[in-house]
């Protein structure tokens, strides 16, 4: 497996690939790996016989109190878990080559990013999707994966594909879990171990939802209850983020809430017809 660190190396060994015959698939991460983000490249390899993973932890996407400093960072067990999953390369480019002095360029999506994540992080999603055309003008690929972990990212990321041509296919992968139902996350490492226990609210209010037994009210009751503090708890279309209507065939119930200092967010689909 191959270490890249510059764009420019990058974009040339994405196009030997390409003239070698190979599809090219990538798997935008922060790093601090787990096995959420080791399905998506499973995925990844379906699809493409040359895997990227990138590993970058996109100052653009954090607002100035959260969490971009003390964000978990293990690089060397990053590479070994890639390598061992079948990646052919991991991308990690430095903030200052993503990032020249005086950047003022910014892809902003309008229509999906102002409610659920961005109410409270109003300039998070114009650093994903940022990052994310920069990641995909650096790594040239044919497909790339996403985890249904990140909801409303997925959304914004299909739309931005759609609205500015890119000509890549965007995959969804299934949001994957511990055991005991957490919501895998490289955040999970903030909790202590009380926090964690309380936060499997989260995941048990959300799998025990039916069609019969949605009600916003008492989700948020029942987080509040373990002592997290709810951030949101939404019901909406899962294709548009908008109000469940008559013609929503599948219904996402999304959760954004504190345990401790640790933001946690989760979510599940629910079929309406
Ligand atoms: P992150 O490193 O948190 O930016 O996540 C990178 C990618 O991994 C995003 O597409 C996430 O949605 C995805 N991801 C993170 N956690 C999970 C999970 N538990 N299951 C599936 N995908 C995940």
């Amino acid at each position: 497996m191959k270490i890249i660190r510059t764009i420019s190396e990058m974009q040339e060994c994405s196009r030997q690939a390409r003239l070698a015959g190979k599809r090219i698939g990538v798997v935008p991460t922060m790093g601090y790996l787990h096995e959420g983000h080791l399905s998506l490249i499973d995925r990844a390899l379906e699809k493409a016989e040359f895997v990227v993973v990138t590993i970058f932890v996109n100052p653009t996407q954090f607002g100035p109190f959260e969490d971009l400093d003390k964000y978990p960072r293990d690089f060397e067990r990053d590479c070994q878990l890639c390598e061992k999953r079948g990646a052919q390369v991991i991308f990690a480019p430095e903030s200052k080559d993503m990032y020249h002095p005086g950047h003022s360029t910014w892809v902003i999506e309008e229509a999906l990013t102002g409610d659920l994540c961005g109410r409270s992080r109003p300039i998070h999603f114009r650093g994903v999707t940022t990052v994310v055309a920069k990641l995909f003008n650096a790594v040239l690929p044919d497909v790339a994966v996403f985890g249904q972990k990140d909801a409303q990212q997925a959304l914004v990321i299909r739309r931005m594909v759609r609205d500015l041509n890119f000509p890549i296919e965007i995959i969804v992968a299934p949001l994957i879990r511990e055991a005991d139902g957490l919501a895998l996350s490289s955040r999970n490492r903030y909790l202590s171990t009380d926090d964690r226990h309380r936060a499997l609210t989260i995941s048990r209010t959300l799998l025990n939802l039916t069609l019969d037994n949605l009600d916003a009210d008492a989700i948020w009751n029942s987080i509040t209850e373990a002592g997290g503090r709810v951030d949101y708890v939404e019901i909406r279309d899962a294709e548009t983020l908008g109000e469940v209507t008559r013609n929503t065939a599948e219904i996402l119930v999304a959760i954004a809430a504190y345990f401790g200092s640790t933001r946690l967010i989760d979510n599940v689909l629910i079929r309406k017809k």
